[in-house]
């Protein structure tokens, strides 16, 4: 998550709060943070300031010093802490926001962005407030972990607040399925009625035993059972899949696999890896340069748009991927971990491409090239 750094002032304990940038308006300012240029003539009732200002006589929370003023939107949600740090946990002008349910996990996959942690303090009376302060025009909120299965019923209620506070909202549920093996809790989820809500649940081989030892559990026959439940009260599916050493070689074989056995899916996509967390730790088992994984890559997604099934690849660069499946890429990076290289700047396809994960600036594929034309079609829909 982007956060920008200050000097505190005053702060005691965590301040949630939506930012406002004009100081005019008279109600909900407790839950309110106020962005100003100057520390004088400082209207109260804001739950804290946030100043570029280094001379603040404030008694209430402060941080000063601020230098990125201009980073700061309308309706941003932040987190302050003790140490002057902002976190900004919802971005009103991004389309990637999503509530972080849980830290913890069930799986402890090899290639984990994000490892879990062993415990942590429940998240979820901080996350609905969260969702009460988050624009009610949001379109889209994701719900990741960790596993947000993991919560149990409290999962239900993070989704009932969104429909309460965000009813035109779709939600995308990131969870490896594994707890929907059990029926009562995927009709559960069910019950919940959420119009526009899509579980996305990775899968990373045809064969259990290689599926397992990714995931690190015993786990691929549960997390079938959980795709079938899921289907059974007419839950909207997502299959992911991380391309990577060990995944690659049986990406045409996984697709079939997909189409014979999960035609129900409404989606799968085909995601490059972020080279960060334990991706990071056990780079030289699993790290392939991407366009070395092309002709698989081409025919496991050609296998599955041929028969019908909406194929996406994330995270990829257009100018890697062969023409015949660059339609197939979207933009899927989260802003503030995009980025992109020097050489992108002559591209004619920068508008088009997703670009990189920042941490993927170290290992990224030696087949970036500036394109000199535009060899894309339309993405799936
Ligand atoms: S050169 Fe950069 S902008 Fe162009 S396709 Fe490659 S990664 Fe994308």
């Amino acid at each position: 998550m982007k956060q920008i750094n200050g000097t505190p002032i005053n702060i005691k304990t965590d301040i949630l709060g939506r930012i406002t940038l004009n100081g005019k308006n008279i109600l909900n300012r407790k839950d309110a943070i106020l962005v100003k240029k100057d520390a004088t003539h400082v209207p109260w009732g804001y739950s804290a300031l946030i100043t570029n200002s280094n001379s603040v006589s404030e008694r209430r929370p402060c941080v000063s010093n601020v230098k990125r003023l201009d980073e700061f939107n309308e309706g941003d949600v932040v987190l302050i802490n003790e140490k002057g740090e902002i976190v900004f946990v919802y971005e009103i002008k991004s389309s990637h926001n999503a509530i972080f349910a849980t830290g913890r996990c069930n799986h402890h996959c090899i290639m984990c962005p994000q490892p879990p942690v062993p415990t942590e303090k429940d998240k979820t009376a901080f996350n609905l407030k969260l969702i009460s302060l988050i624009d009610k025009h949001t379109k889209e909120i994701g719900i990741t972990g960790g596993e947000p299965t993991l919560l149990g019923d409290k999962l239900f209620e993070l989704i009932r607040q969104i429909q309460k506070f965000q009813p035109k909202a779709g939600i995308s549920l990131l969870t490896n399925g594994v707890k929907f093996a059990d029926k009562s809790y995927a009709l559960k989820l069910a019950q919940c009625g959420h119009h526009d809500l899509q579980i996305d649940v990775p899968i990373f081989s045809d064969i259990a035993d290689e599926h397992n030892h990714i995931v690190g559990a015993n786990t691929f026959y549960k997390t079938v059972q959980g795709l079938y439940n899921l289907a059974l009260f007419h839950q909207r599916i997502g299959l992911r899949i991380v391309m990577h050493k060990l995944t690659y070689k049986r990406l045409p074989q996984l697709s079939d696999f997909i189409y014979h056995n999960f035609p129900f899916v409404s989606q799968v996509a085909f995601m490059q890896m972020e080279t960060t967390g334990n991706a990071n730790t056990n780079y030289e088992e699993l790290w392939i340069d991407p366009h070395d994984y092309n002709d698989e890559l081409k025919q496991a997604v050609l296998s599955l748009a041929n028969r019908g099934i909406c194929t996406q690849i994330y995270n990829a660069q257009l100018c890697v991927l062969p023409s015949e499946i660059r339609r197939f890429a979207i933009c899927s990076i989260s802003d503030w971990k995009d980025t992109y290289l020097p050489e992108c700047e002559a591209c004619k396809l920068r508008e088009k491409c997703g670009g990189l994960f920042a941490s993927n600036q170290e290992h990224h594929s030696i087949y970036i090239n500036p394109q000199t034309e535009d060899i894309t079609g339309s993405p799936c829909v």
